[in-house]
């Protein structure tokens, strides 16, 4: 039965990823509104390329675009037809309306215009924007930590420069729900089942630092997208985002644990891993180059790097105390959605791989499962104290 589910929604998601041969359908409009960030998604049926204009006033600002050859689908929320009240920073609400027969027209009202950053997300396609209270990311009370504290070590890393106490720890089980991620049949396996028991076991021991606040993006078998688990670290305001997956080859014999931060790749099997967990095709990655050079402006490139790297060194070193034939394959830089738009250090681990039967079969252990959760803690526990703090 479940495989047959697992089928349909398969057969779905290629259905909705075909292009589209009528007008496209606007589905929904949805956001995420906190004090400092509010994240816009438009769901559609295909793939739109918009090109937003921007009106500034001194006390009022206005972005709008197109939608060309677009409808409302028949399931969009009839309360969100006309305008969405938003109320929150300094967005105050979306206005929708009908262009022509085929252009819907979508307008954001705001108090002031600060900083955004508009990308788009497929496989359904998805139209983002971020939207940013203030001009700079950073928050009152960081600058003012800013400025008391001086440089460490003259490096540029700004986490070190303020030798930011890392309070909250935002750990992301990846996939659930109707997204399995990979899958090993032999063994009856879900990457979406071990994330999340790695998760929970991670969770368990860091709840025991009294200082510390876990926040888990998911805590059932939910499914939450892809864009929504950063802007769950965002609002939350996470010091640390870790996102936890499991490795799949077509090479079988393929085996170890690697870290990624976010960044541009040219390693093919970086754009690989990345592209199975996107969920989407080589040729829609090479598309995400031009937003990713917008984004990774405001990225904590060295923090997150060096959060990889601590999380690497301390799983290889924790799994080789017990177990026997564990590979390091190494820190590395991929473009993955789901740390797009975290503005805290955050890390992709590939825990094992689930393709690989010896690593599969550790994976399906409870005592495998915990040492896996162990190294992610020392890890993270390492980089803390590497920024001077705990
Ligand atoms: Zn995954």
């Amino acid at each position: 039965m479940l495989k047959r589910l697992l089928a349909i929604c398969f057969w779905l998601t290629i259905s909705i990823s075909l292009p589209a041969r009528g007008p496209v359908a606007l589905q929904n409009i949805r956001y995420y509104s906190y004090p400092e960030y509010t994240r816009v998604v438009l769901d559609l049926s295909a793939s739109i390329k918009i090109a937003e204009k921007v009106i500034k006033g001194s006390d009022s600002g206005r972005l709008f675009f197109d939608l060309k050859n677009c409808r409302f689908a028949a399931n969009y929320p009839f309360e969100k037809k006309n305008a969405i009240k938003i109320q929150a920073g300094n967005l105050q609400q979306i206005r929708i309306g009908k262009g022509n027969a085929q252009t819907i027209r979508v307008v954001f009202d705001f108090d002031k215009i600060g900083k955004y950053n508009r990308f788009y997300l497929t496989s359904p396609f998805r139209i983002v924007f971020d939207i940013y209270s203030q001009t700079e990311f950073v928050s009152h009370a960081r600058q003012a930590r800013e400025q008391e504290v001086p440089a460490l070590d003259g490096s540029p890393s700004i986490a070190r420069q303020l030798g930011l106490g890392v309070h909250r720890i935002v750990i992301d089980p990846g996939h659930g729900g109707k997204d399995p991620g990979t899958v090993n049949r032999y063994l009856d396996v879900q990457e979406k089942d071990v994330t999340l028991d790695i998760g929970k076991r991670l969770n368990a021991i860091l709840n025991e630092h009294k200082e510390f606040e876990i926040i888990l993006t998911r805590c059932r078998d939910d499914y939450v997208p892809l864009e929504e688990r950063a802007a769950i670290a965002n609002s939350n305001q996470g010091d640390i985002f870790v996102s936890i997956h499991t490795n799949s080859a077509p090479r079988l014999t393929a085996r170890g644990v690697e870290s990624y931060y976010l960044n541009v790749t040219a390693d093919p099997w970086a754009m690989q891993v990345a592209a199975q967990e996107n969920a989407m095709s080589s040729k829609s990655m090479a598309e995400m180059r031009t937003i990713l050079d917008q984004i990774l402006q405001n990225s904590k490139i060295s923090e997150s790097r060096i959060l990889s790297q601590s999380i690497q060194a301390s799983m290889i070193a924790n799994l080789k105390r017990k177990y026997d034939a564990v590979e390091d394959l190494g820190v590395k830089k991929a473009p993955f959605y789901v740390l797009l738009g975290a503005q805290m250090p955050s890390a992709l681990i590939e825990v094992s791989f689930l393709s690989n039967r010896d690593e599969a079969r550790r994976l399906t252990s409870p005592s495998y499962r915990q040492a896996v959760a162990a190294g992610l803690y020392l890890g993270i526990i390492n980089f803390i104290q590497s920024l001077g703090k705990l």
